[in-house]
């Protein structure tokens, strides 16, 4: 039995899990077309002509991880053990399968491929949000991690039955920031650093891309909605998912350029399950204060901490010239 534990000194929670023995990853690619038989039934897929499930055919596939972290048909329980708190691990733990072409990386992937990509992420946190014991989703997308078994391109959602600890540190921050200047953070960041031009890395009509002013790692990137929303699924347009899928191939063309194709990993933010309160008015001004955006961040297992905190020898400003630079020269198209 696994569980979450949450540490009453640190304020931190722990999965706590038997190892399940992930099920081995044999000659064929689970995730390739023609072998959807080796891994669980899939969950969606966008298929053209609307073929049968669990059949080839599909351009973006979701399927169940075969031994998760967080399971949707457990019981939600909270219990006290003496002192301490835990939660069981109700939850769900997907992988969104990104193109039926094994050798696509983030920085090959036509716009049109990331476009779909980003409206599965979308359906997939509206379809969880509907399940009341599923407070916070965060997904994703890790690129060359050390130690990864598939290299088929895939994202990763996990939805949990608590607020992810990195999250609600950061919830509280801009919710903290706009009850003293009830303005939101993430507006305010965007109106200083397009004024400012120093960190901005690219601009589009709906996103600006920027390196953030205290970023913990050289490179490192954030994507920012212009228009105000806490939730990433209910402010997505036509228009606005075309361009933030054209934002991305365009930074990940440039890191793979710039940077000689880096580890990375990007995580999307949107607000928690505000369906899902447990305590009545928590969370309740996370539609004025937060505001959903993308990171990114290059090489995470170098991350430098001395006693928690980041050291970055590359200043922000320099990263993000340099990143701008690399953007804007020729050849800066997927390779097919
Ligand atoms: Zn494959
Ligand atoms: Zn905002």
């Amino acid at each position: 039995m696994s569980d979450l534990r949450k540490d009453p000194t640190r304020g931190q929670w722990v999965l706590v899990r038997p190892s399940g023995g992930s099920p081995p990853v044999g000659q064929a690619c689970p995730f390739c077309p023609g072998n959807e038989g080796l891994t669980p039934p899939e969950i969606s897929a966008y298929r053209k002509d609307d073929g049968a499930s669990d059949g080839p055919g599909w351009s973006v596939r979701v399927i169940p991880e075969a031994d998760p972290y967080f399971r949707i048909e457990l019981d939600l329980a909270r219990e006290g053990v003496g002192m301490y708190d835990k939660i069981s691990p109700r939850g769900a733990t997907e992988l969104i399968v990104e193109s039926p072409r094994h050798e696509d990386t983030p920085a090959t992937m036509l716009n049109a491929q990331w476009e779909q990509v980003l409206w599965m992420y979308a359906e997939r946190i509206r379809d969880l949000k509907r399940d009341l014991a599923i407070r916070d989703i965060l997904i994703t997308r890790r690129h060359r991690q050390p130690g990864s078994r598939i290299t088929h391109p895939y994202s990763r959602l996990i939805a949990i039955p608590i607020i992810f600890d990195e999250v609600r540190r950061k919830l509280t921050e801009a919710r903290e920031y706009f009850q003293y200047k009830r303005r939101c953070v993430y507006c305010d960041i965007i109106r200083q650093e397009t004024a400012d031009e120093a960190r901005v890395i690219w601009e589009t009509p709906h996103f600006v891309a920027l390196v953030p002013y205290a970023a913990r790692a050289p490179h490192e990137a954030w994507i920012l909605p212009r228009q105000h929303a806490c939730s990433y699924e209910e402010a997505l347009t036509p228009a606005s998912v075309a361009d933030l899928a054209s934002l991305l191939g365009g930074y990940f063309r440039t890191l793979a350029r710039v940077l000689g194709d880096p580890s990375f990993e990007m995580t999307l933010n949107t607000a928690p399950n505000r369906n899902a309160k447990v305590l009545p008015g928590e969370w309740a001004t996370v539609a004025d204060d937060y505001h959903w955006h993308i990171e990114v961040t290059p090489q995470l297992e170098r991350l430098t901490r001395v006693g928690g905190i980041y050291v970055n020898e590359t200043p922000p400003e320099e990263a993000a010239r340099r990143l701008r630079e690399a953007w804007s020269q020729p050849g800066h198209q997927p390779e097919r």
